[in-house]
């Protein structure tokens, strides 16, 4: 993103952030600040993007006003600071609405139920047991989550569902809420973040109001946190959550959690909480397999009713595979561009429709992969890709690596030249603009450079 900006400008924020860093501690970091982006910075107003409407207003309640001194310290230009929500997933589509309140019981009429419905989120109806596709990477998670759903009495507790970016950890609390709910609807269900329960409990203790909000939480037969890593670090917030944690534990009610690593992962969590939180059930999804990516795209390309040629759910299912919200994203896409379009689908169109997100995709190569094969193929020592040498032998295949570096990683032109013995970044743009002059000028070159291409994309 820095890449917009003169590198000033990106050197500012980075000094910015690695001061909030070191002020506010690696776990208040790593939750609330390393996502922000610098939008612009604009007639002294600094726009920065958070991805949600609640970080935009814990930012603000919390960071802004350091932010705001840091920057005038670092530019003396600016004068003000806007925080801006941004959604910003890699498919170019806004997440989902979460569409139906939380089922509880006689929510309007029954003053828990209400003040329960007020603090809990709102559940995805297309989130039940009966949509989400098992394999191995899931079963485990997926049998915790229905034994806790469907037994009446409290077996694992808590139970605490763990695993990376887009599994299906949230999908599978809202097949559980989902679940009790229709067998017994009268059981309390309180489903939330952790960043909103900490909100709450900040909320709670500036008005005062932190009996109501004890007594709310513990009166409920089933507290759903999700996302817990965000709770880490906040001492206060997370003494209250222990207390109420082992008060509902005491009178056998369900509790269960989610996090993005293990109990013993997790870091700024207090130890007695680590220790606790592994007490009952520790289930982790784990990275998508190609079987499962692809069962999970029948499944959810079957209701949509559109005639696939075979190899395009294959092919999404072999490129897509960093989680299952990305994957549906590009199913999406490649059916709704058909429909707009009023041509069926292809599998180049679904190339075509989708090179972004592949290429999103594809990022994972590094430049030492890249100087790699390119020193292989054309038989110089991988030492030269730094050397300072200038012959033509090691100097071509220097720019190849640059060009294919510039092509294939998210790098910047200086961050590359860096990774070439410290070289300009006015070389590596050289460096691009020769090989792109060349692949124009001489067919056998342009021919090696593809081959290259893809044998790194592969
Ligand atoms: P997490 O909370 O782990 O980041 P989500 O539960 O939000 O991930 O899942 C991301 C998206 O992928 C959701 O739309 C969810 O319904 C879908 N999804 C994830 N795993 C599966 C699965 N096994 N079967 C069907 N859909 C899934
Ligand atoms: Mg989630």
């Amino acid at each position: 993103m820095n890449t917009f900006f003169d590198e000033d400008v990106a050197a500012q924020w980075m000094r910015v952030r690695s001061r909030l860093q070191a002020e506010f501690g690696e776990a208040a970091y790593r939750s609330w600040l390393k996502p922000l982006v610098l939008r612009a910075l604009d007639d002294g107003k600094v726009v920065i993007a958070v991805p949600t409407d609640f970080m935009r207003e814990w930012v603000e309640a919390q960071y802004a006003q350091r932010l705001m001194d840091l920057w005038t310290e670092e530019n003396r230009n600016v004068r003000r600071i806007e925080i801006v929500t941004a959604l910003s997933t890699s498919t170019g589509q806004p997440r989902p609405q979460r569409e139906v309140p939380v089922p509880g019981r006689n929510a309007t009429t029954d003053h828990n139920g209400a003040a329960i419905e007020n603090l809990g989120a709102p559940l995805d109806k297309r989130c039940t047991f009966d949509t989400f596709v098992t394999g191995k990477p899931n079963e485990l998670a997926f049998a915790a989550a229905r034994r806790v759903a469907e037994s009446s009495e409290v077996t694992f507790n808590p139970l605490f569902l763990y695993g990376g970016v887009g599994l299906g950890k949230t999908h599978l609390m809202h097949a559980i809420a989902w679940q009790i709910t229709k067998q017994d609807p009268d059981r309390r269900i309180l489903y939330l973040s952790a960043e909103k329960f900490m909100y709450q409990f900040i909320r709670a203790l500036r008005y005062k109001d932190t009996v109501a909000f004890k007594e709310q939480f513990r009166s409920v037969d089933v507290l759903m946190i999700d996302d817990f890593q965000f709770i880490s670090g906040k001492e206060s917030t997370q003494e209250e959550f222990f207390h109420t944690f082992n008060a509902l534990i005491d009178q056998n009610r369900q509790i269960v959690i989610s996090a993005d690593k293990s109990p013993n992962d997790l870091e700024g969590i207090e130890e007695r909480m680590r220790s606790r939180l592994g007490w009952g059930l520790v289930a982790d999804l784990h990275p998508t397999t190609y079987e499962l990516r692809l069962g999970i795209l029948q499944s959810k390309a079957e209701p949509m009713g559109v005639e696939m040629p075979p190899g395009v759910l294959e092919f999404l299912a072999h490129k897509i595979t960093s989680n299952v919200r990305e994957l549906e994203g590009g199913l999406n896409r490649i059916v709704a561009y058909a429909s707009l379009v009023g041509r069926p689908i292809t599998l180049e169109g679904a190339q075509e429709v989708l090179h972004d997100l592949l290429r999103a995709n594809d990022r994972k190569v590094t430049i030492e992969e890249i100087q790699k094969r390119v020193a292989e193929h054309f038989n110089i020592k991988l030492a030269e890709m730094s050397s300072a040498r200038r012959s033509r032998a090691v100097a071509r295949p220097r720019q190849v690596a640059m060009y294919l570096a510039k092509q294939l990683t998210a790098r910047s032109l200086p961050e590359i030249g860096r990774k070439f013995g410290g070289r300009d970044h006015t070389t590596v743009m050289h460096a691009v603009r020769k090989v792109d002059e060349l692949r124009g000028l001489d067919a056998a070159f342009a021919e090696d450079v593809e081959l290259l291409r893809r044998m790194l994309e592969s």
